[in-house]
């Protein structure tokens, strides 16, 4: 059998946008993936669901796996033959024992490689406005483990450190800080150098402490500071507040459910984290194409019958595209219909698959696109492409204008029900549910429970009908301006 191979790969400090090309395409190729617990969710999210995912779950001194039992398994999944990832928190060589690692796999032969991360001795403080050198007031930077080894001393060189003058960065020192400190003291530090304590720095729950090296382990104590948290000592601290960017983003320290289904998840998930939300991502419900769906069929198969195409939604795209290719055929099939998109979302989608859309009215809804459609005079029929569950709106407008018209209901709307007590302990922490459709709101209702009081949920909701369906469930809720992403983000920000 052919051997395997073992990519150690750096998944940064938090922010999985901070990890590297190299090592999401890895994580996507892999056969097995093994992670440490410093390792986030969305980064998770990224392991193909055919791989097999072992949490080998480190922290400190209570390893969930052994460190020699780590190494046996990479060497094992690997000897049969898997693509193996071995993924672990910042870079995997600072700290990471990704030296030991891959010391039995040298001496088995074992082909591997290393994809080096972003590390957090640099990027944590980075993310509380801490550049870890400056010109103006350090020349180097010295990155220092804070780990005491059960019942030994510090083993750190405190003096030598002092007389270089430079930034001082601990990793893994939270237990030790005061012995930290008074080890900088004691060997002759200013008692004023400015420093800092960062927790769960580049997440969402980034907490940033500032106190002079003399009261830091005091207001650390008071603050009741936890690990993982970076030190940092000197003068750099100083720019912490002029240059707190993160801390500033306009939803930091906010939560936000993302209901859209999966693949649909990503730009809004992706902006508002970019905001600084935390992002929750509970796809409340799914698309399906219908299949067969013998209307597709036939209405394809005369396409030249119809002066427009309209799409309701994105997934009508989606699912028009991909029947398509089921079919063996791709947009040329469309020949010359001219295309309506009910909203940007929509005419996006299609620009994605190289059309464009004709026609795409002011107001992103149904009774607006069977307007705009009227307007447009078209000589002859509309073909509508939309969901099963498709409202009114569109049809009876283009009744009244006298538009003649084929209603191909080609993929439904399953209703999904997240983990209901998972959405109930966010909603409890005042985190706030994005809803981009009706059906959204009632696979979050039906998740939560029938009789459910829902009060206490906000909901930030795209357009009228959702809100509707919101209220009626009894949510608070906060609508955008318009029916579009950009729009519902501005909402979000601006909340309640
Ligand atoms: N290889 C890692 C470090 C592993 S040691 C790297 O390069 O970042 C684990 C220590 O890293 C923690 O005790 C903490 O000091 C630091 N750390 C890792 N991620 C962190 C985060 N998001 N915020 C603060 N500290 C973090």
């Amino acid at each position: 059998m052919k051997t395997g191979q073992v990519i150690l790969v750096g998944a940064g400090p938090g922010d999985p946008e901070l990890m590297t090309l190299g090592g999401r395409k890895a994580i996507e190729e892999a056969d097995v993936v093994a992670y440490d617990r410093l390792v986030g969710r969305e980064i998770l999210s990224w392991i193909p669901e055919t791989a097999e995912r072992i949490d080998v779950g480190k922290e400190s001194s209570h390893h969930t796996v052994p460190q020699e039992r780590i190494s046996e398994i990479l060497l094992e999944k690997a000897l049969e033959g898997k693509r193996v990832v071995r993924l672990k928190g910042g870079d995997p060589f600072l700290f990471g024992r990704g030296g030991e690692e891959l010391e039995l796999l040298a001496e088995h032969g074992v082909p591997f490689r290393e994809i080096p991360g972003v590390t957090s001795a640099i990027a944590v403080p980075a993310y509380a406005g801490i550049p870890v050198t400056h010109r103006d007031c350090c020349s180097s930077v010295h990155i220092v483990t804070g780990h005491q080894r059960e019942g030994k001393p510090l083993s750190i060189a405190f003096d030598a450190l002092v007389k270089t003058g430079g930034t001082l960065v601990f990793l893994m020192g939270v237990s030790a800080l005061g012995a930290i400190c008074r080890g900088l003291l004691g060997a002759g530090m200013d008692p004023q150098t400015p420093a800092a304590v960062v927790e769960r720095g580049a997440t969402p729950e980034q907490r940033v402490t500032l106190a002079s090296l003399l009261d830091l382990p005091d207001e650390a104590a008071r603050r009741q500071v936890k690990s993982p948290a970076v030190i940092v000592v000197g003068k750099v601290c100083a720019y912490a507040e002029r240059f707190d960017w993160y801390d500033a983003l306009p939803l930091k320290g906010k939560c936000v459910i993302v209901t859209r289904p999966k693949d649909r998840a990503g730009t809004l998930s992706d902006r508002l984290r970019a905001l600084g939300a935390r992002v929750e991502e509970m796809p409340c419900i799914e698309t399906a194409p219908c299949d067969p769906c013998p209307e597709l069929d036939e209405a394809i198969a005369s396409i030249g019958d119809y002066a427009w195409l309209a799409f309701t939604s994105a997934a009508g795209v989606r699912t028009l595209m991909d029947y398509l290719d089921r079919t063996g055929r791709d947009v040329r099939a469309l020949g010359a219909v001219r295309i309506a998109a009910v909203g940007p979302g929509t005419a996006s989608e299609l620009r994605a698959n190289g059309l464009r859309a004709d026609l795409v009215p002011t107001v992103s809804d149904g009774e607006h696109l069977g307007r705009a459609l009227c307007e447009a005079k078209p000589r002859g029929k509309v073909l509508i492409l939309r969901a099963v569950l498709g409202g009114e709106d569109l049809t009876h407008e283009l009744e009244r204008g006298g538009v003649p018209y084929t209603d191909v209901r080609c993929y439904e709307t399953r209703i999904l029900s997240p983990d209901g007590q998972a959405l109930r302990r966010l909603t409890e922490a005042g985190a706030m549910a994005a809803f981009t459709s009706a059906s959204t709101v009632r696979g979050f209702a039906a998740a939560l429970g029938e009789g459910t009081d829902c009060s206490g949920v906000l909901a930030a909701c795209i357009g009228k009908q959702t809100e509707q369906e919101a209220r009626r469930f009894g949510m608070r809720t906060i609508t955008a301006r318009e029916a579009t992403l950009d729009a519902l983000i501005e909402r979000i920000v601006e909340g309640e």
